[in-house]
């Protein structure tokens, strides 16, 4: 990760970091647009997601967080983008926004919330900081940031998000340090997160009371931290009494809301837990709770002791435990796990057919969808998972792990304009121009594209190109 911090870092210095910060943004600047925003953000989670060891690529986790995520956003007046969220394996209490509304969420967070309205508090905290603009009023610029010194904020919030010391130390220098210290919050943005972000808790049909209660727990497990460490999110959002007493204060004012848990909510849980540690230890925590009868969700316990089980590469008992599990709860993420464990039984037929029928009983669910599809691949049968994404590909034309998908199947097929075009959209979407174009031209040097292929994929390198160049020019502005 270092590596290509300081190579971003480096690239940004003699601009970013030659002046004092209160004085950026002098005449020759230009407002950054909204694009400009995203594609800084889109850059710095494509190196996340190519390169950080913690980034952890769970299509079910990911798509819990951006259901509940999207369902703050909607409560949120002021949002008027579209929030993508993933997950980092960290063991900190953390999450972080970058430019573009992109959110980082580490799996600390979501194991230490003991309620899903705790999980929203921090998450609508979050969505407000962004809505409200406060990485750049903190600049004291609210439409007047140059492009590098965005980029250079949003590599230093990822450098400070475990490692501080790492953070403003060996990196980017003194100047580094600088821009750390700014990106601590200010009470009074600390302040109108907390009330926005409760707004949207509350408008969103959750425990409003959660925010204070979380606020506490987070306060007290920095107190009993033994090295006296403070958590990342404490670190950039600072804490205190008054924060807490304020959230508790506006909370008793709202009308008492009770909230029921999703399923998914504990279930993601309980994925977390079966799938870190050693294996065995896993099934022992899951198999004591079951017996014990010692959870919060019965689900999330026969949940977590199948998905150990099957970790532990005990199939044929997670095979039986998921029999128990299915008579308690139905939801999608059951059938992928059943799903799995047909698979590591040897059974791929069965897998298909299962997943078949579980996307007809949950026509919505991307996780399902992508386990169908890769079943389908995995078990030879390149023609029905061509099919099978045929329809998914019109509906959802941004969805990257489509394309990935559909890359690989041509790829089984040997065909290579296929196979490069649709890696090519992988790319694009993931923002990486240049990447892309070089995907198109090894599409058109297959070999195996027909004339009216090969100008769709002519057309495609010159759009590609025009808003490269386009997009180099405002960063370099
Ligand atoms: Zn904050």
């Amino acid at each position: 990760m270092i590596g290509w911090l300081s190579a971003l870092a480096l690239a940004v210095a003699p601009r970013a970091f030659g002046q004092t910060l209160p004085d950026l943004g002098g005449v020759a600047d230009a407002p950054i647009t909204p694009q400009m925003e995203r594609r800084i953000g889109e850059s710095v989670v494509r190196d996340i997601r190519s390169r950080d060891p913690s980034y952890l690529d769970d299509p079910e986790i990911e798509d819990y967080l951006g259901a509940l995520g999207s369902r703050l956003a909607q409560a949120n007046p002021g949002a008027r983008q579209d929030f993508e969220f993933f997950v980092l394996r960290d063991p900190t209490i953390n999450a972080f926004a970058l430019p573009g509304g992109f959110v980082g969420v580490h799996t600390g967070l979501i194991t230490m919330a003991e309620t899903e309205s705790e999980l929203a508090s921090v998450l609508g905290h979050e969505i407000a900081h962004v809505t409200q603009r406060h990485m750049a009023r903190m600049l004291g610029q609210q439409q007047q940031m140059q492009a590098p010194m965005l980029a250079a904020i949003a590599a230093a919030i990822l450098l400070g998000r475990s490692r501080p010391d790492l953070a403003a130390g060996a990196v980017i220098g003194a100047q580094g340090a600088a821009v750390q210290s700014q990106l601590s919050y200010t009470r009074d943005y600390e302040r109108e997160a907390d009330r926005v972000g409760l707004q949207s808790l509350q408008a969103a049909g959750f425990d409003p009371r959660a925010m204070a209660v979380f606020f506490d727990k987070m306060q007290r497990a920095t107190r009993l931290s033994d090295d006296g460490s403070v958590p990342g999110y404490l670190r950039t959002h600072p804490l205190n009494t008054e924060r807490i007493a304020d959230a508790q204060s506006r909370a008793a004012s709202l009308p008492y809301r009770q909230h029921l848990d999703s399923p998914e909510f504990q279930l993601v849980r309980a994925k977390l837990r079966a799938e870190s540690g050693e294996a065995g230890d896993a099934v022992s925590h899951f198999d004591s709770s079951v017996r014990e009868k010692r959870y919060a969700s019965e689900a999330a316990a026969r949940y977590g002791l199948a998905a150990a089980l099957l970790r532990a590469r005990r199939a044929q008992e997670a095979d039986a435990e998921l029999g128990r599990l299915r008579a308690i709860v139905s939801v999608a993420m059951v059938e992928t796990l059943a799903a799995r464990i047909k698979q590591a039984l040897g059974d791929k037929a069965g897998a298909s057919a299962l997943l078949t029928a579980a996307r007809a009983k949950y026509p919505y669910s991307r996780p399902l969808l992508y386990a169908q599809v890769g079943a389908l691949e995995d078990a030879g049968r390149h023609q029905e998972a061509l099919a099978a994404n045929a329809e998914p590909l019109r509906q959802y034309p941004r969805d990257v792990r489509l394309y990935a998908l559909q890359s690989k199947i041509y790829a089984s097929l040997g065909k290579r304009f296929l196979q490069h075009q649709a890696q090519a959209e992988v790319y694009a979407l993931q923002g990486s121009l240049p990447a892309a174009i070089e995907q198109l031209q090894l599409a058109r040097s297959a070999g195996d594209g027909d004339f009216y292929q090969l100008s769709v994929v002519d057309v495609r390198i010159r759009e590609l190109r025009a808003q490269h160049a386009q997009e180099t020019k405002d960063l370099k502005r």
